[in-house]
């Protein structure tokens, strides 16, 4: 069956974000998902909380996410609400992470290839600045995430691949210093190229990126009890598979564009 485009706008995110982090959005950025908000709230609870955790698995398409749900099951514990999402156009990743963190069109933000220059327009991590709060991104060395929102006064740490990030996550949160903490993982993407999106070693990639997720969110859990976290799992864009049978994105079909995002509240806890 062929899949429709989803409708809400992925750039509707950096303002929801704001929105419970008390922070004004950026400059540029798309009114915040409402659904998202509302779901998110709705079993009680405060719409805010001061801490968020963004885990950025690269490429997970919405069609891949539900093909292999079951891998997942354990993230839904701790992030129940998935809302899907139309990324932008092009879906290339320094394009989808420039519209994630500004909730700017890509016309907007200035990157509308596969290329990596630092993004000048207000971010969410400008925002989070402006109120007194401290962001930081760990990321592959010299990927996406690592690049285009560098010249900020903000923590930025560059690992030579996902484990190594993780496992810098993992120290940060037991520091237990940053408001906003993204962290950006690609072994799917670089599988689903090399191969396919349905090989072997790129279902062992999904499998990585589940257990990560976990990983992080049991870590919140026990050094973050003293704060309310949103937590959420985020892919950038989707995937599909070309005639010659390698994995690739960046076209305008529901494979590449759509999208699912999970995400849960840790509240304050004993
Ligand atoms: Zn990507």
């Amino acid at each position: 069956m062929k899949q429709e485009f989803f409708k809400q706008p992925m750039t509707s995110l950096c303002a929801t974000l704001c929105s419970f982090a008390d922070v004004s959005a950026p400059q540029f950025a798309a009114p915040l998902c409402e659904e998202l908000k509302d779901r998110l709230t709705e079993s009680g609870g405060t719409a805010k909380t001061d801490r968020i955790l963004m885990y950025n698995p690269d490429a997970v398409a919405d069609y891949i996410y539900d093909r292999y749900r079951d891998k997942f099951l354990p993230c839904e514990k701790i992030a129940p609400v998935r809302q899907r999402f139309l990324t932008v156009y092009p879906p290339k990743t320094p394009v989808c992470f420039a519209s994630m963190y500004t909730g700017a069109q890509p016309e907007k933000h200035g990157i509308t290839k596969y290329e990596k220059p630092v993004v000048e327009i207000d971010s969410i991590f400008d925002a989070f600045i402006r109120a007194g709060k401290k962001p930081c991104i760990v990321s592959v060395k010299d990927q996406s995430m690592d690049k285009i929102f560098r010249g900020r006064d903000m923590a930025y740490f560059s690992e030579k691949y996902d484990d190594e990030v993780v496992e810098r996550a993992l120290e940060l949160i037991e520091k237990d210093e940053y408001d906003l903490l993204c962290v950006y993982n690609q072994r799917y993407d670089d599988s689903m190229h090399r191969t396919h999106p349905n090989s072997k070693r790129s279902l062992n990639a999904l499998d990585c990126y589940a257990s990560s997720f976990v990983k992080l969110g049991e870590k919140v859990n026990t050094c973050w009890k003293n704060h309310d976290t949103l937590i959420g799992f985020a892919p950038d864009h989707g995937v599909h598979r070309m005639l010659i049978g390698l994995g690739n994105h960046g076209s305008n079909i529901p494979e590449d564009m759509n999208i699912s995002h999970l995400y849960g509240i840790i509240r304050k806890h004993g």
